[in-house]
């Protein structure tokens, strides 16, 4: 067989892979999960015009000479309806998210008026009662009350019921239009979206206390090879530690999927095929190790012997090109390298598309960024190969170096990696200073396509 292409591949796993199907979830236990359905809006949102700040609506016509003086005939809060319809010369004191009075057609900040009725009662007494920064302007004429006029209470009810308007504003100011966020009935959520805090926002907005997601891929993770100590098995000195069954379960979970660890299974065909048979229970089987070409590599003849179809095994990729993929009726199988940091970076290639994509989410492909290679790298044309990466942040951009020797066992050069630079098959190396596309390997924040060429 051939060795395809990473992309010519990756179309091969994405066209063999469908959506999982519904189910319902609770808005509380539905963050990271991906809507199912399509989510419109039950009501227009604002329901009203409302206002955007705290201050003052009135008629804008009002304003032509500033300052300019209006009467507080109304107090609006938010939660309340106003009664009064305001007519020229008055204005209504209103708080964010109040409902506008009929005949206002603006809001002025309470930063830009003054109050007048406390100099107004008593032009001796320093109780200003200004909002501004700025001295109290001059009175306004005809509204000092009379001594003896009112009671104290009600001298101190009306204590603002004059404002000094400081500025001229347009109609529409501040104001928040009905159904400025959402109209009745408009779809304002598309399935495949994924549910973050803002996402969980917009559903308690429209009053959705239960949503259907897709449902979470199972999957189960599989070592191979007679070499392998388990975890919890004593230190052998002749042994290799089973690495890939948590570097796996770890690049699952980042996912928001939780994985089965299935064990190790020998080299031994009768005892590969009862794992084997066991991990075509889940949805998505991960199996590395053994899907190369030598004698005791018997993951593909095994899987196959079970009724399963591959579809590829070998992809021209450094490292990690004895990758296979397969399908059993549903269910999906990886044959991944063995070699820890090969099936990390096949899992990054093949893996991550194929369960977001199963997941649901719009967006499969990890995101990449452009970055300034900081060294010479050597390379031979021929297979796409994937760089393990150090970035740091730069004027105008990201830096990117080699975490260190590039072996396909160096586990520890992975780990300190933030993304994988990717050099095209064709590429005849770098030369310190070009520009790289790197894949990132972290973050919640994927894209619409891989972002590089191949
Ligand atoms: P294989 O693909 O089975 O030929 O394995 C290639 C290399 O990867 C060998 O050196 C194996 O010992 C090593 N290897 C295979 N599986 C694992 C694993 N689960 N953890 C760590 N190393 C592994
Ligand atoms: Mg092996």
């Amino acid at each position: 067989m051939e060795y395809l292409s990473v992309a010519a591949a990756r179309r091969v796993v994405l066209e063999s892979i469908a959506a999982t199907g519904a189910e319902p979830v609770k808005l509380e236990q539905s963050l990271g999960r991906v809507l199912a359905e399509e989510v419109r809006a039950n009501r227009d949102q604002p329901p009203y015009d409302i206002s955007a700040m705290d201050g003052y609506a009135l008629r804008s016509t009002d304003l032509t000479g500033i300052p300019a003086t209006l009467e507080i005939v109304e107090d609006i809060k938010a939660g309340d309806m106003p009664s009064k319809t305001l007519a020229s010369g008055q204005c209504a004191r209103i708080m964010t998210g109040a409902p506008m009075p009929p005949g206002a057609d603006a809001v002025i900040r309470v930063e830009d008026t003054e109050a007048l009725a406390a100099e107004a009662l008593s032009p001796s007494s320093d109780e200003t009662t200004s909002h501004s920064t700025k001295p109290a302007s001059g009175q306004v004429a005809g509204y000092l009350p009379q001594a003896g006029e009112r009671d104290s209470a009600s001298l101190r009810e009306n204590l603002f019921d004059r404002v000094q308007i400081n500025l001229s504003v347009k109609p529409g100011n501040n104001i928040r239009r009905l159904g400025e966020n959402m109209r009745n009935g408009a779809v304002v959520l598309a399935p495949g979206t994924e549910i973050t805090p803002g996402v969980i926002g917009v559903l308690a907005t429209v009053k959705r206390a239960e949503v259907q997601v897709y449902r979470r891929a199972r999957v189960a993770i599989l070592s191979t090879g007679n070499e392998l100590e388990g975890l919890d098995e004593p230190v052998d000195p002749n042994k290799i530690p089973d690495a890939n069954s948590y570097a796996l379960m770890g690049q699952v979970q980042a996912l928001g999927l939780e994985p089965e660890l299935l064990g190790i299974a020998r080299d031994d065909p009768e005892e590969l095929a009862r794992y084997l048979k066991r991990g075509l229970e889940y949805d998505v089987l991960l199996v590395s190790g053994g899907t190369s070409v030598g004698v005791h590599d018997y993951v593909r003849p095994t899987i196959e012997a079970l009724g399963a179809r591959m579809l590829f095994w070998r992809v021209a990729m450094k490292p990690g090109h004895p990758v296979a993929f397969g399908k059993a009726g549903e269910k999906i199988i990886f044959g991944l390298p063995g070699n820890p940091v090969s099936s990390m970076v096949c899992f990054e290639e093949f893996v991550v598309p194929a369960l977001r994509r199963m997941m649901g989410h719009a967006r499969t492909y990890r995101r990449t960024i452009e970055a300034r290679m900081t060294h010479n790298v050597k390379h031979q044309p021929g297979r796409t190969e994937f760089i393990r990466v150090l970035l740091v942040k730069e004027p105008g951009g990201y830096a990117a170096s080699s975490t260190g020797a590039q072996g396909s066992g160096m586990l520890l050069s992975m780990a300190k990696a933030d993304g994988l630079a990717v050099l095209p098959a064709e590429c005849n190396g770098l030369t310190a200073g070009s520009t790289v596309t790197v894949q990132l390997l972290d973050g919640t924040v994927f894209q619409d396509d891989a972002g590089f060429k191949e």
